[in-house]
């Protein structure tokens, strides 16, 4: 039987619309809208893209946008004063700085510096520890936005088998925090993994974030698993056209028809990105002004 489609762009989309309503309560009682800053250095026809769709998701959800767009020839030294300029800034609840940097930028220098309480992106290694240690921080947003998308499907997790493949600070390691912290088995694959897809196999829950089109295959997944795509790959055009397909990490075809339920590429994990983006800003802006937001609220 074919696996149900996780339909991540709609349950982004009902999460937005969430946070578009608490950010309105917000405004109420703090008197300001929350705001995210957004900044981007150099100009990565992908990155500006991305940056600009991150500002209008923030305006639709009734939150200020904060965006800075700063040249390539930027020094390390004026990048540090601007994320210093922005965690001293009270209109500012989150910042997040587009990654990947220029490469004459360090980007542990930046992530680092932003202040814990505004880091929304969740890579501060403060942030990062408390993951760990099982204490309120920011989480990442992807893996966040992955673990949302599978409680949805699987309602609680506790004692599930799940293999993570990607052990990246962005995705896998977070992704696999959150998992254990839900009381799953969990193990984390990567490119010296022997017999992944033994590994693979034995999984309830499969997180792949590689980065490498269409590797996991069907014949590795478990009947009934539950897949997870984080994978964004895009393949040479074909037949003359200018772009090729996008792809994720998973054979989505050949998986289908063995997993019970699977997140499409596009339209599966890259939706939550954003939403979750958004929510962590949120929760910042109220956690800021020290007003009480019930922890299941969004
Ligand atoms: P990284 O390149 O930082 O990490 C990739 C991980 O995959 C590494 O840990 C690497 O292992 C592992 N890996 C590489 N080859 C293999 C292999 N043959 N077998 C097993 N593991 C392997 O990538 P990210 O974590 O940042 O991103 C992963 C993917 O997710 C990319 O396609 C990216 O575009 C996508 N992505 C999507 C997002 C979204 O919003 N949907 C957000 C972020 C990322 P090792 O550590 O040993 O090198």
């Amino acid at each position: 039987m074919a696996a149900e489609t996780i339909d991540g762009k709609a349950y982004a989309a009902a999460l937005r619309e969430r946070v578009g309503a608490l950010a309105a309560d917000f405004e109420e009682k703090a008197g300001r809208k929350a705001g995210l800053a957004v900044v981007l250095v150099g100009d990565d026809p992908a990155s500006a893209v991305y940056v600009g769709s991150k500002g209008k998701a923030t305006r639709a959800a009734n939150m200020e946008s904060i965006e800075h767009v700063l040249p390539a020839s930027t020094t390390q030294e004026e990048l540090e004063a601007l994320v210093d300029r922005l965690n001293a800034d009270p209109a500012v609840d989150g910042i997040l700085v587009q990654f990947p940097l220029p490469d004459h930028l360090s980007e542990p220098r930046i992530f680092t510096r932003i202040a814990p309480d505004k880091d929304v992106d969740g890579l501060n290694p403060v942030n990062s520890g408390r993951l760990m240690a099982g204490l309120h921080g920011f989480v990442p947003c992807t893996p966040l936005g992955c673990l949302m998308l599978l409680r949805d499907r699987l309602g609680n997790l506790s004692g599930k088998d799940a293999v993570v493949i990607g052990r990246s600070n962005l995705v896998g390691k977070p992704m696999a925090q959150l998992l254990l912290a839900d009381s799953c088995t969990v193990t984390v694959a990567h490119s010296r993994t022997k017999d992944l897809a033994d590994h693979v196999r034995r999984a309830d829950i499969v997180v792949a974030a590689v980065g490498r089109p269409e590797m996991v295959r069907g014949d590795w997944i478990k009947p009934g698993a539950v897949v997870i795509d984080v994978g964004i790959n895009r393949l040479p055009p074909e037949d003359g056209a200018a772009k090729g397909r996008l792809v994720g990490d998973v054979a989505f075809a050949e998986v289908s028809e063995v997993a019970g339920a699977i997140t499409p590429v596009p339209g599966g994990v890259g939706p939550m990105t954003i939403a979750v983006l958004l929510r962590n800003a949120l929760v910042a802006a109220y956690r800021h002004e020290g007003i009480e937001l019930a922890e299941d609220a969004i």
